[in-house]
């Protein structure tokens, strides 16, 4: 195993989305008021930030949609399921019934 030469890259692609996250939840708090706050700009020299992850094929994956763990969906950046207990139980619904017959 190699070491992610973008490491330091992806550390600051997590700062960045969190200095967001952080700003946004603020905003929320006060029900999203007018003015807008405003957000830091994407960082230059996170443009073109890849994936990196090692492929089937053997290469870097090139995506360059990231997620906050700094890999694309195909590489651990999609959602693992509902964790409440409320959308475990939607999920369990799926297939069983036609929305419309279930209760609200
Ligand atoms: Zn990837």
């Amino acid at each position: 195993m190699t070491e992610d030469p973008d490491r330091e890259r992806r550390k600051l692609l997590k700062a960045y989305i969190q200095a967001r996250a952080e700003i946004h939840a603020a905003w929320k708090a006060q029900g999203y008021g007018h003015p807008p706050p405003t957000f830091p700009q994407y960082p230059d020299e996170l443009r073109g930030l890849t994936c990196g992850a090692k492929t089937r094929a053997g290469t870097p994956c090139k995506r360059t949609d990231l997620w906050e763990n700094g890999r694309c969906k195909f590489h651990g950046g999609l959602s693992t399921g509902p964790t409440s207990d409320a959308g475990k139980a939607r999920a369990a619904m799926n297939g069983l019934l036609p929305k419309a017959k279930r209760s609200p």
